[in-house]
């Protein structure tokens, strides 16, 4: 089994990246953003609760975010293991991931970094905002609070990986081959 986190501030290619590594090493993708979203308009409980933050850009509470996750895993026990995509965000997410995976005798194998640019980022958001219909890409000043969220609390995550020796990172600007290419040479090692 090969366990990822794919990481990176808001923009940095996670999705589209996640979808090659999907199918190229047959992983299931699980997107916490995506699983919100979709609460969100099918009106949950789960999904209620969430809004308020994701209109933000601010972290929807671990406790909430983390039994969604488990609850995701548990569902989508097929493949070769699984990529972890805006998961996790924060080091107690960190640690409670570490303890599930160990209850499914597994463990995160390695997280991988996409090195993107703030000025790039904010400016590919913009652009996503045009047509992905997200509340949360179309305004700027979101879009900025989203990505010093991630600089605050979630970038504190690669010293967490990376005392584990589980760190890595890819230069997340070029083609979305290019990008796939780099990340595939680092899952066929893990
Ligand atoms: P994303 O699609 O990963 O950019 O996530 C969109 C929004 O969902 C984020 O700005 C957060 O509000 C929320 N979210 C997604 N994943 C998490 C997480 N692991 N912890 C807390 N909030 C999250």
């Amino acid at each position: 089994m090969t366990n990822i986190v794919l990481f990176g501030p808001p923009g940095a290619g996670k999705g589209t990246q996640a979808e090659r590594l999907k199918t190229n090493f047959k992983l299931n993708h699980i997107s916490t953003g995506d699983l919100f979203r979709s609460n969100i308009k099918n009106q949950t409980e789960l999904g209620n609760k969430a809004k308020a933050y994701i209109d933000k850009g601010e972290l929807v509470p671990d406790e909430v975010t983390i039994g969604m996750l488990k609850e995701a895993v548990k569902e989508n026990q097929h493949g070769n293991g699984f990529i972890f995509d805006g998961f996790p965000r924060t080091v107690a997410q960190a640690k409670a991931l570490d303890e599930f995976l160990l209850t499914l005798k597994t463990e995160v194998h390695g997280m991988i970094a996409l090195d993107v640019n703030d000025e790039v980022l904010v400016q590919r958001l913009l652009e996503r905002g045009k047509t992905s219909g997200r509340a949360d890409d179309a305004n700027e000043e979101i879009i900025r609070n989203r990505v010093s969220v991630y600089y605050k609390e979630t970038s504190i995550l690669k010293d967490y990986y990376q005392e584990k020796n589980k760190y890595y990172s890819v230069d997340g600007v070029g083609s979305i081959d290019e990008i796939a290419n780099r990340l595939a040479e680092i899952v066929e090692k893990l």
